[in-house]
């Protein structure tokens, strides 16, 4: 069996805050409760949504958090070769096609999925007279793909109905998300992907890229998403506040309150490496079975 292996990937396009750091916890405890390493990988793939300074940031409020990641950073922007190079494996596979379809042609037409609007296939059998190829697209199979989360349960998705053939190469020239992630997670040999429950729906879609290129698949365990008093989830989005070091303790403490794991009384105000020591034996995926939001 391959030596257990986590990672936390963030995006720079902010502080990490109490949301992002329940998901940084959670997957440092799982790897640790194995014994296993956990890795960071910085995912600045998408520069429009890239913050100067950020991915510092994150990297100072990890160590300050005791959250101390093993072996070489993996930026995803120093990646874009190898990115290429398992598209053109797909490609070559005659598992891609160019579209020409517009956001704007899509919204038009396509029903809804359970990430934006379910592809068409407009394209699929040839691109319409006149038009050039904008995004690369991938062909997925009219059947269900099925897999057991840690956290979630038995989930399946059929990729034809509820996504469509989806997007590898962007119009704006970029990798999507859903192959750099996977030709990351193959390449630092990650065995366990822990993260929010936002990117649970992505899941089929990154198995199905693991099969047709032949990378092995990880375990998933998708953690519920921390909500405020109002049921938002805490994020970039609501602007959530980036996390203050100085509190990192009491930061920690929230987070693992939130995961169903509050400190004893004697833990309180301990060393964040500390906490995170008396909690790694602790840690059971099982115990947050089914939950898509906790309060923080
Ligand atoms: N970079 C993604 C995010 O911050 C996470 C990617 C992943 O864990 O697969 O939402």
């Amino acid at each position: 069996m391959a030596h257990p292996c986590g990672r936390f990937a963030p995006s720079p396009s902010g502080e990490l805050h109490l949301g992002s750091l329940l998901a940084a916890v959670g997957s440092y405890l799982a790897a640790r409760h194995l014994g296993g390493r956990w890795l960071l990988r910085i995912d600045d793939l998408d520069p429009p949504r890239v913050v100067p300074g950020a991915a510092d940031t994150i990297l100072r409020s990890l160590e300050a958090h005791g959250l101390l990641w093993d072996g070489e950073l993996l930026w995803q922007s120093r990646r874009r070769e190898a990115y290429q190079a398992e598209l053109d494996r797909l490609r070559d596979a005659g598992l891609l096609y160019g579209c020409a379809c517009t956001r704007r042609e899509l919204a038009a037409i396509a029903r809804a999925g359970v990430d934006g609007p379910v592809y068409p296939g407009t394209c699929r059998a040839g691109l319409p007279p006149g038009r050039g190829a904008r995004a690369w697209r991938v062909r997925v199979p009219d059947a269900d793909i099925g897999f057991h989360d840690a956290v979630q349960g038995d989930q399946h998705q059929n990729l034809a109905r509820e996504v469509g053939d989806f997007v590898l190469k962007r119009a704006d020239g970029l990798i999507a998300y859903q192959l750099a992630t996977v030709v990351d997670d193959a390449f630092q040999g990650v065995t366990q992907v822990v993260r929010g429950v936002d990117l649970l729906a992505s899941t089929p879609r990154q198995l199905y890229l693991m099969q047709c290129l032949g990378l092995p698949r990880p375990d998933h365990a998708h953690l519920p998403l921390l909500v405020d008093g109002a049921g938002l989830k805490l994020g970039k989005q609501t602007g959530a506040a980036g996390l203050d070091p100085r509190a990192a303790s009491g930061n920690l403490e929230r987070v693992l309150t939130a995961l169903g794991m509050p400190p004893a009384q004697d833990m309180r105000g301990a060393p964040p490496a500390e906490l995170l020591g008396w909690a790694a034996p602790r840690w059971d995926a099982a115990r947050l079975a089914g939950r898509l939001a906790v309060a923080a």
